[in-house]
C-alpha cells in the first residue's frame, strides 16, 4: 500500500476531516476480529472491507439458509444453493469488493477454548453475534487482553450498541451483570427481526470501529444507544458513571468467569440416541410460560411442571426447568448449540 493508486479508491473517505490520509493508512494497517457473520456481521464486514481495514477475520459456525437473505446483505440465492458456510461465502464476496485487503474466514464455534486466540492479534473486536454467551466471552477476553470491542444487538425493530474501552469505559458486565436466563428474552427466530434496524446498529458499530482504529478516541460513543425504528424511539443512556461504581466481577475484580467456564453452557452427545444434551453451568430457573409464549408462533408447545416439549427444524426439544435441554434428531454438538441459541436463546 505504498503507491498512490490503491489509496485513490478511498479518496472520499480520506477527504472526510475525521479520517484523512493518516487515518486511512491506519485503517490499512489494522486488524479486526469480527465475531459472527449473520445480520450484523455481514453489514459490518461490508463496511470494514470497503473502507480498507487491512485484515478482517470473520468467524461464524453457521451455513446460509433462505430465511437469512432478508437481512444478511452479503449473501444471495447461489450461496444457499451451494450450501456454503457464512464465513466462506462472505469472504468470497468481499474479495470481489476489495481484493487489496486480507479477509480471513474462520468456520468455527466460538467458545472459551478458542476466543483468546481468535482475538489476541486483533486491534479491535466487533460483536456481530446474536448470542449472549459469546458476548460475555468476548467481554472477558477483551478486558483480560485490554482490547477495545463494540457490542451490538438487534431483535424485532429495536437494537442497542455500546463501545467498551477496557479500563476507560464500563464493560458489558458493568452494564448487564448477567445474561438473560435462557428462554427469558425472545430470539430473532421467535420475535423476528427487521433488516433496517440491523443496518442502523451495525453502522453505528462500524463508525465506532473507524474512530478507534484511526485514533479518533475523543469522538467515541460512551453511552448505551438504544433505538427502535418501528416505534420511533432513540435513547442515549449514560453509563460512564458505572465505571468503578459497580462491583464488576470482570473489569473490577478481574475474574473472567465466562472464560474460565463458571458460566455458559456445555454439551454432551448422547451416544446411540441421535441426541445432544445442552446444559447451563451456572444455576438458572426457566419460566416455561415465557418460553412457551415465544415458541408457540413456531408450532405446538406442551409443558407441565417438569418439562417442556416442542419440535422445530426436524428436531425434538425436551427442556427442563434448570435450562437443560435434550435435542433429539442430531448427534452434532455444534448443531445442537446453534439450535439451542436460536430457539431457547442465549
Ligand atoms: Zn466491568
Amino acid at each position: 500500500m505504498s503507491t498512490e493508486q490503491p489509496l485513490e479508491r478511498y479518496s472520499r473517505q480520506m477527504r472526510f476531516y475525521g479520517i484523512g490520509e493518516q487515518g486511512q493508512r491506519r485503517l490499512l494497517d489494522s486488524h479486526v476480529t469480527l465475531c459472527g457473520c449473520g445480520a450484523l456481521g455481514t453489514v459490518l464486514a461490508n463496511a470494514l472491507v470497503r473502507a480498507g481495514v487491512g485484515h478482517v477475520r470473520l468467524i461464524d459456525r453457521d451455513f446460509i439458509e433462505t430465511s437469512n437473505l432478508q437481512r444478511q446483505v452479503l449473501f444471495d440465492e447461489h450461496d444457499v444453493a451451494e450450501n456454503l458456510p457464512k464465513a466462506e461465502a462472505a469472504a468470497r464476496k468481499l474479495a470481489a469488493i476489495n481484493s487489496s485487503v486480507h479477509v480471513e474466514p474462520v468456520v468455527t464455534d466460538i467458545d472459551r477454548t478458542n476466543i483468546v486466540e481468535l482475538v489476541r492479534d486483533a486491534d479491535l473486536v466487533l460483536d456481530g453475534t446474536d448470542n449472549f454467551e459469546i458476548r460475555y466471552l468476548i467481554n472477558d477476553a477483551a478486558v483480560k487482553l485490554g482490547k477495545p470491542w463494540v457490542y451490538g444487538g438487534c431483535i424485532g425493530s429495536h437494537g442497542q450498541t455500546m463501545t467498551i474501552l477496557p479500563g476507560e469505559t464500563p464493560c458489558l458486565r458493568c452494564v448487564f451483570e448477567a445474561a438473560p436466563a435462557p428462554g427469558e428474552a425472545g430470539t430473532c427466530e421467535t420475535a423476528g427481526v427487521l433488516g433496517p434496524v440491523v443496518n442502523v446498529v451495525a453502522s453505528y458499530q462500524a463508525t465506532e470501529a473507524f474512530k478507534i482504529l484511526t485514533g479518533g478516541r475523543d469522538r467515541i460513543n460512551r453511552d448505551l444507544i438504544y433505538l427502535d425504528v418501528w416505534e420511533n424511539v432513540h435513547r442515549r443512556i449514560k453509563i460512564a458513571p458505572l465505571l468503578g461504581k459497580v462491583d464488576c466481577p470482570c473489569c473490577g475484580r478481574r475474574r473472567f468467569e465466562w472464560l474460565e467456564g463458571e458460566h455458559g453452557s456445555h454439551t454432551t452427545s448422547l451416544c446411540g440416541r441421535n441426541a445432544v444434551q445442552v446444559a447451563q453451568r451456572a444455576p438458572t430457573r426457566l419460566s416455561f410460560e415465557d418460553l412457551a409464549r415465544h415458541l408457540e408462533k413456531l408450532g405446538e408447545v406442551s409443558y407441565n411442571r417438569f418439562l417442556l416439549k416442542f419440535q422445530v427444524d426436524g428436531c425434538e426439544f425436551t427442556v427442563f426447568p434448570d435450562g437443560r435441554a435434550i435435542i433429539k434428531g442430531t448427534s452434532e454438538v455444534e448443531r445442537a448449540r446453534t439450535l439451542y441459541a436460536k430457539y431457547i436463546g442465549h
